[in-house]
């Protein structure tokens, strides 16, 4: 029977397993009171062979997951048992591990998969979920003896909330390992804006499949202090590379808008001005809009879609995720697991310098909201232009009346019923797939709505006639750039953007302290229709621009350059 399991386990890419796990159980459960020995012993074996098999390569992410759920199924079961065991032995896990999203973010799709990838590997993980505040990450870690923490964020507000952390850890005493991990992560900013808070290791982690060998090394007595070592080492080396920089090279705020891009306007007046909000949508017409190249890079397989289906290394890993993600896609559209809300304004608008006024109506003298724009200020090759987005709007005063959008929506709604249930499950695989899927038709309903936008409700391009892989290479006129991106990296502008639309009533979106929208599956941006208008990226800006987009915001000093402190 343990040799089946085993099996089983190694296996456990296929849904056979699953029955054949049914019939362990009720193996085991025939034999009474097994010793812990006999049934943590091959589910454990079981575990690391995937563990091993995934750390060499041969096994990839959506494979482990879908294991991970036969073992806690099976664990579940057992639980009764090991509690005694345990008492009776004393027996631990490897180690114990807290993880956690940092306060004012919400994404944890990483963080989920990177703990499911630990859980197989023989770690006891305590996932305290989104949102978490310094406080009671460090409170839990303290209360069960971690002997590491995790910190995962996605959105770059997050980034320092994740210094404040390492500094709390500093104040506090604590000596355990620091993990560092999530979209907006990276080894330099882990080297120089976090690590230099924190006396004990500080550790980027650049995804899951890396996970395991660096907790096994940070945790093991004989590697460890080796590893920490060359970690220190090499995060010393990115900090003197950083500050032997010569930097870039930046001009002044008012070099830059001399610089600005000289356009003509030739607006086009919307079919239909004002809030327009859309509730409920029709998800089958939304799938048709998926993007699922994403989709493929959540569960760590590199490749763009479709070819990564026939990747000769990971198009059997790829195809049975599709397969098992369209399957959902159809149950869930089936039985409104979730449900999608729009809302989006078409407005009047003018440019003033960098920002780019929304008015109230066509009278424009009440001004709805203001977006503070941010200009490039690194210095441009000959001939290219220091581009701000407010360039796509005509100027105010300059006789020429202009337009612009903006819109939210969510795909999210709902979700947690159905979260709540593969939780019970202990099916992560699940649940991983079920939040994927709302993203990916969260990114399909932005891309539907834009659509409509530019051929009904503004109207600019009613004969636009686009396939999805044209929509997906934006192949359409105008854009939709979302606060938080490269050319507008401030996520603040998202508040006003959300009062002007009332996202709150009218889609059931809300803002956290960091500006993540919940549901965790939602887009937001605005729309700029000029035919030339494109993205592009703010990497660096000087004191003075930041002087003066604090004082246009209303923000101290201090406040902005907590924002935008990426930039600077
Ligand atoms: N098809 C993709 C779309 C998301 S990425 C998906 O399904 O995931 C493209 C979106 O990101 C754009 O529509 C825009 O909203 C935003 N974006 C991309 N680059 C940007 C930039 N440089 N500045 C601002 N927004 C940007």
């Amino acid at each position: 029977m343990g040799k089946r399991l085993e099996h089983a386990m190694v296996k456990g890419i296929t849904e056979f397993v699953v029955a054949d796990t049914e019939e362990c159980r009720a193996a085991l459960f025939a034999e009474g009171k097994p010793p812990l020995s006999v049934i943590e012993g091959p589910l454990m074996n079981g575990m690391n062979v995937v563990g091993d098999l995934f750390g060499a390569g041969k096994m990839f992410l959506p494979q482990v997951v879908k294991s991970a759920r036969v073992m806690k199924q099976a664990v579940a079961h057992l639980i009764p048992y090991v509690e005694e065991e345990k008492k009776r032995t004393g027996s631990t896990s490897k180690g114990r591990i807290v993880i956690a999203t940092v306060k004012g973010d919400v994404h944890d799709i990483g963080k989920n998969i990177v703990g499911v990838v630990l859980g197989c590997n023989g770690y006891e993980i305590i996932d305290l979920g989104v949102m978490v505040s310094a406080d009671k990450i460090l409170h839990a870690a303290k209360e069960h003896g971690a002997q590491a923490i995790g910190l995962s964020g996605l959105i770059t507000p997050s980034l320092e909330e994740m210094s404040h952390i390492a500094g709390e850890m500093q104040r506090q005493g604590f000596d355990v390992p620091l993990l560092i991990g999530g979209a907006t992560t990276s080894r330099a900013h882990t080297a120089i804006k976090i690590a230099p808070n924190y006396a004990g290791p500080v550790v980027y982690v650049p995804d899951a499949s890396r996970a395991v060998g660096v907790v096994t090394k940070l945790l093991s007595i004989d590697m460890r202090d080796s590893y920490v070592d060359e970690i220190a080492a090499d995060y010393e080396k990115v900090r003197s590379q950083h500050a032997g920089k010569k930097g870039i090279a930046l001009v002044s705020l008012d070099a830059a808008r001399a610089n600005r891009a000289k356009l003509t306007y030739t607006p086009v007046t919307p079919k239909r001005l004002g809030v327009t909000v859309l509730r409920d949508l029709d998800l089958a017409v939304l799938a048709e809009y998926i993007d699922w190249g994403p989709f493929f890079q959540t569960w760590d397989l590199a490749g763009s879609y479709p070819k990564i289906l026939d990747d000769a290394v990971v198009g059997d890993a790829a195809r049975n995720v599709f397969n098992d993600g369209k399957a959902m896609l159809q149950q869930l559209i089936a039985e409104k697991w979730i449900s999608a809300n729009a809302v989006f304004g078409l407005f009047p608008a003018q440019a003033v310098a960098d920002d780019i006024v929304f008015y109230a109506d066509e009278t424009r003298d009440k001004v709805a909201m203001t977006w503070h724009g941010l200009r490039q200020q690194q210095e441009r090759p000959a001939g290219k232009p220091h581009q701000c987005l407010s360039d796509f709007v005509a100027p105010k005063g300059g006789n020429c009346a202009d337009y612009a959008g903006a819109f939210a929506v969510t795909a999210g709604l709902g979700i947690e019923k159905k979260l709540a249930e593969f939780a019970a499950q202990h099916d992560d695989y699940r649940a991983i797939m079920l939040k994927s899927l709302a993203d990916r038709l969260a990114e399909a309903a932005a891309e539907w709505l834009h659509e409509r936008v530019r051929k009904d409700y503004w109207g600019y391009a009613g004969d636009e006639s686009l396939d999805s892989a044209a929509l997906i290479a934006e192949m359409y006129r105008g854009i939709r750039p979302a606060p938080g991106y490269p050319a507008c990296p401030d996520h603040t502008s998202k508040g006003a953007l959300f009062h002007l639309l009332d996202a709150p009533s009218n889609a059931g979106m809300h803002l956290t302290e960091s500006y993540a929208m919940t549901p965790a599956a939602s887009v937001a941006g605005f729309y700029l229709a000029h035919p030339e208008a494109h993205y592009f990226a703010i990497t660096k800006i000087d004191r003075d621009q930041l002087q003066d987009w604090a004082q246009r915001c209303g923000m101290t000093l201090p406040e902005a350059e907590k924002w935008l402190a990426p930039l600077l």
